[in-house]
Formats: structure tokens, C-alpha cells, sequence
């Protein structure tokens, strides 16, 4: 039976082979391994690639680069606490973020259909204490629209994107910052370059981007001890600083997102010009790269049953994510309405495979494989 992987790493990478060994053999001759030139170019490249002008902060991953974000934001805004408004469906790290500055997260129940954050229900979220929201890009689709600018704008909310699954996607609105590449549509994004994401490192490795110099500033000391200069401490910091072999290795990626993602767009394509069961919801199909495909998420009632048909037939899959966080143990002190959806969610999605090393033809014989359930 052929098998269709839901991910090969080790295949993903294959074309870049000569350039990470080429790369990887400089920085090794080079004596420099955590920051230095590698990772300035790399910062310089993504800040190109996402904001015009603005500030780009190498850092060790997503997780990372959210909170450091998040604690930049309390530094520099002198909060006191406040809440932060995020989509109930998330990954656990964009909550866990909000947490580790000492905010409390605000989780709302997402768009059943759009499967982010219901910018139509705001409001519902909004109290004297809330200080930012942070639209989490979820599966590659761009969080962003009018409401949500509008809401941002009007009650004074610091705006943090969560694009660590979204690199290179296109709002079909400008942001903040006159750009409609996310990461540069609120005030801040955080990357993860987590090896299965659209572009991966060969290890962790995340980043910040900024329009503003010194929320940038603040992000680059917290990383570093909180030092900006060598010995001095301003703030209690960490060590969350990006290597510079996994620098390099992205400066020889990056160029290709948006080939990446348009080989991944096309893939979606045909899933959703092919799949036709009524009993496999599939997601919203945007003919624009306001969806960078990070995942194919379709959903089922009946998933053990799907599941296991999938696996008698040799399709590989995942499921993103099986526990929405408010169930999780971690966040049991966190208070929350009913999310109802998030719930339906956790219960009914099922990502299939749309990586790289997933052929045009792979996704024809998925969808016939699927349409035959
Ligand atoms: C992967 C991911 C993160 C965390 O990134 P890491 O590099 O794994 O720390 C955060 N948020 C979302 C939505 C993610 O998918």
C-alpha cells in the first residue's frame, strides 16, 4: 500500500542540502556561534521581508518571541497586569506567553468557519482592563480585518500577532504599519521557525518585528539578561538568544516563502476543488495568499471512524489540537466563559498532508481516498 507522510522533515529539506552545508561550514570556519553577522543579515532579511524600515530581533523560538514581546509591552507600557484577548483555539504557547508577562489571557471562542479569533464578538472580550489582543494566524490564515483594526485602534490595545504558523501571508487590508504582510500588521509579530513550520530551522529559532525602536530595544536586552551592554542589566532578562548556524541556515530559506507557500495554496486548491463527502467539512478556500496553508484542516464527526480509515489507507495526519488549552492542567487557574466552539473544534478537526514533500498528485489520491469514506 503507498503511504503518504503527513511530514518528512529530512525530505523537506533535501533541496537545500548544498546551501545549508555551505552555509553551516562558514559559520562553523567563522568562530562566531550566537549572533554576529549571521544573524544580523538574517534580521535585516525577515525585517525586508515583513516590514519596510522596522525592526527585526533574532530570537531562540516562537514561544520565545511572543513572550518576550508580551513582557516588552509591560516594560514599556508600565502595566500593572492587564488582559490580553487570544483566540480559545490556539496553540498552548500564545497563551502560555500571556501568562509568563504576568498578563491574563481573555479567551475568546473562535469563527467556526475561519477557525480564528470572531471579530465580529470583540466587544464581548473587551473590560477596563484589557490591554492588547493578540490574532493568532492559526493554520496559515491571515487574522485581520476591518473590526478588528477598528477595535484596536478605538480602545488604545497593543497588537500582538502570533504568525508562527503564517510566514509570508498577505492581509487583504493594510495593518498598523501601512504593510499587509502578517508579523507587520499590529504593533508586533512573533515567528517560529520550529522545523515543521512553512519555514523551518534545522532546530528552534523564532523572531520579534517591530515598527517601534524602542519596544525593539527592550525585546533585544530581555533576550540577552536584559543587558544592553556588555555587564549592565536594566531588566531581570533571559537567555533567549537565536544561534547563528540557525540564522545562517534561514537566510538560505527565506528567500523561497513565497514559493513555499504557493506550492502549499496549490496543494489546498486541489483538496478543495476535489473533496466532495458530505460528511468531511472542508475549510473556507480564499483564491488569495491570505491563507499560506500551514495546515489543511477539515473537519468530522464521526474522527475516531475517520481516523482510523485514514490509517487503513495509509494517510497520515495530525490533529491540531486534540485539548484546547482551558482543558489543559496548565491553565487551570485561568478563569473563562463557555467556549463551546473551541470545544467542537478540538473534537472535530483533522490537518491533512499539505507539506512539501506532499505531490500534487499525493493530494488527487488523498481526496479520492477521502470522497470514497
Ligand atoms: C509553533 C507555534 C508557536 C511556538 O513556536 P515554537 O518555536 O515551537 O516555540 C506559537 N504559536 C503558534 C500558533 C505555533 O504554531
Amino acid at each position: 500500500m503507498k503511504r503518504y507522510p503527513f511530514c518528512d522533515l529530512a525530505a523537506t529539506n533535501a533541496p537545500y542540502m548544498e546551501g545549508i552545508e555551505r552555509v553551516t561550514s562558514a559559520v562553523i570556519r567563522s568562530g562566531r556561534y550566537i549572533g554576529g553577522e549571521t544573524v544580523d543579515i538574517f534580521e535585516q532579511m525577515l525585517c525586508r521581508q515583513t516590514l519596510p524600515a522596522g525592526h527585526c530581533v533574532g530570537v531562540s523560538n516562537g514561544l520565545d518571541a511572543l513572550r518576550l514581546a508580551m513582557r516588552a509591552v509591560v516594560i514599556d507600557r508600565d502595566l500593572k497586569g492587564g488582559e490580553v484577548i487570544v483566540a480559545a483555539n490556539t496553540y498552548i504557547a500564545s497563551i502560555l506567553a500571556i501568562m509568563d508577562a504576568g498578563l491574563t489571557p481573555v479567551l475568546a471562542d473562535p469563527d467556526p468557519v475561519t477557525m480564528n479569533l470572531d471579530t465580529s464578538r470583540l466587544d464581548e472580550c473587551l473590560t477596563t482592563d484589557t490591554v492588547a489582543v493578540m490574532p493568532v494566524h492559526l493554520y496559515g490564515r491571515v487574522c485581520w480585518d476591518e473590526l478588528l483594526r477598528e477595535f484596536a485602534g478605538r480602545n488604545g490595545l497593543f497588537v500582538l500577532e502570533d504568525n508562527a504558523q503564517a510566514i509570508g501571508a498577505r492581509a487583504e487590508l493594510e495593518g498598523l504599519n501601512g504593510t499587509n504582510v502578517t508579523g507587520g500588521l499590529g504593533h508586533a509579530g512573533a515567528f517560529s521557525f520550529y522545523p515543521t513550520k512553512n519555514i523551518g530551522a534545522l532546530g528552534d529559532a523564532g523572531a520579534v518585528v517591530c515598527a517601534d525602536t524602542g519596544l525593539a530595544t527592550t525585546v533585544r536586552a530581555l533576550a540577552n539578561y536584559g543587558s544592553s551592554q556588555r555587564y549592565v542589566n536594566d531588566f531581570a532578562g533571559y537567555n533567549c538568544r537565536l544561534d547563528s548556524i540557525q540564522a545562517a541556515i534561514l537566510a538560505e530559506k527565506l528567500p523561497d516563502t513565497d514559493a513555499v507557500n504557493a506550492a502549499r495554496r496549490a496543494k489546498a486548491g486541489i483538496y478543495d476543488a476535489l473533496i466532495d463527502n458530505p460528511k468531511v467539512t472542508k475549510p473556507l478556500f480564499t483564491p488569495s495568499m491570505s491563507n499560506v496553508w500551514h495546515q489543511y484542516v477539515v473537519r468530522v464527526e464521526h474522527r475516531k471512524e475517520f481516523l482510523k480509515y485514514l490509517e487503513a489507507n495509509g494517510v497520515g495526519y495530525d490533529i491540531h489540537y486534540p485539548t484546547p488549552p482551558h482543558l489543559q492542567k496548565a491553565l487551570k487557574g485561568v478563569k473563562h466563559g463557555p467556549l463551546p466552539i473551541a470545544e467542537m473544534l478540538a473534537e472535530q478537526v483533522v490537518s491533512l498532508p499539505v507539506s512539501a514533500v506532499t505531490t500534487g498528485q499525493d493530494v488527487r489520491e488523498i481526496a479520492a481516498i477521502i470522497n470514497a469514506w
